[in-house]
């Protein structure tokens, strides 16, 4: 189980004492430590990937070893289970309320290879229903709510990229430099090629090329008379940001492939199945603030027709499947008017996102010449 180091160290220059610790002291510190585990629990993440996102970059990977692998947690679990520290049915909200605190490594590491192992069947108290031989409520419940955190806070919106290639101009005034200039301005070039001489060439290269973090680069085209000095520009800060997004989703998408591959996925996403497939984070917070505000009616309105959306995941049999499939379509129908809906397809590059307070427009600009 645990192991403990029990020996105490009295002087340094002395061999160290051995305690012998009786069978039931060394129960009495495996409870002691296992509670102090779970009253401290976290995945042994520092910082918030919610700063390092806005960032646009990572910060540097955590140590593997200090994390929690999934199959670590299990057996945290199962220890802390069969000790009596705490109660099976806690410990899905102990590790949610952990998860808040985590950063994409936890995630990474800890959190999607633990889920695709209760998908496997392979962690106690997130089994089957032993009746129904359906994913419990438990299970469908968690799996759903850590999906839904892991994209919202691992993935993230996707970034602004620039809207066009209008860059700031620079130079000295020379006819040279303002040709730089012209081209620098244009919206929609995104190459600029000047044949000039080794001298003209050295003075745009001192006038523009030597700027830090330029959002383009230099080259000459050799094998022309004269060669051919060539600027083209780049995604500056905004693209890197893109990029890291792309990077986060492409990641996301890997581990929803991996977990079909484990399980019955959709059976534990209930009316969420569509939004978390398609890494749809719109959709995910409008249903979430959908039920936030079903929260405050729920005590009065009982039985209205838009129910907790996890509850048909656990009920066996075809009529589950239909229902759910209504309710998917109600869900959608009430949630245009106070949510977001993506209006363009995502395969034109372009995207309209509307959402009540604005729209915004993202444009791919990796078509453009
Ligand atoms: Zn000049």
């Amino acid at each position: 189980m645990l192991a403990l180091n029990t020996s105490v160290e009295q002087r340094s220059d002395e061999e160290p004492i051995a305690i012998e610790l009786s069978d039931e002291e060394r129960l009495t510190i495996c409870k002691l430590v296992l509670r102090n585990i779970w009253e401290k629990f976290s995945f042994f993440a520092i910082v918030s990937e919610r700063d390092n996102l806005n960032m646009g970059r990572r910060v540097a990977p955590m140590n593997k070893a200090e994390l929690l692998s999934g199959e670590e947690l299990v057996r945290l679990i199962e220890n802390t289970v069969d000790n009596g520290i705490m109660p099976e049915d806690d410990i899905p909200s102990r590790i949610e309320k952990a998860m808040a605190l985590q950063n994409q490594d936890a995630c990474q590491h800890t959190l999607m290879p633990f889920i695709q192992l209760i998908l496997k069947q392979r962690v106690r108290g997130f089994l089957y229903d032993e009746g129904t031989r359906q994913p419990t409520v438990r299970s469908t419940d968690f799996v759903t709510r850590v999906l839904q955190y892991y994209i919202q806070c691992c993935v993230g919106k996707e970034p602004p990229l620039p809207r066009n290639w209008t860059l700031p101009t620079g130079g000295c005034g020379c006819g040279d430099c303002n040709a730089v200039n012209q081209f620098l301005k244009d919206p929609q070039q995104r190459v600029g090629r000047f044949p000039l001489s080794s001298s003209r060439r050295a003075h745009l290269h001192q006038q523009f090329t030597d700027a830090r973090n330029a959002p383009y680069t230099v080259t000459t085209l050799r094998g022309t008379n004269p060669n051919v000095w060539e600027m083209t520009k780049t995604l500056g800060s905004a693209g890197l940001i893109h990029e890291a997004w792309v990077n986060r989703r492409a990641d996301a998408e890997q581990w929803l492939k991996l977990l079909k591959k484990a399980g019955p996925l959709d059976s534990y996403l209930g009316d969420m199945e569509d939004a978390i497939l398609s890494l749809d984070l719109e959709r995910i917070e409008a249903e979430q603030h959908q039920k936030m505000m079903m929260g405050h009616l729920t005590s009065h309105h009982r039985h209205s027709h838009t129910r907790h959306p996890l509850q048909t995941a656990d009920v066996n049999g075809q009529t589950s499947t239909a229902a759910r499939r209504a309710l998917k379509r109600s869900a959608d129908s009430n949630g245009q008017s106070g949510s977001a809906k993506r209006v363009k397809s995502r395969s034109t590059g372009t995207a309209v996102a509307q959402t009540p307070k604005r729209t915004a427009e993202v444009i791919d600009l990796t078509g453009s010449p």
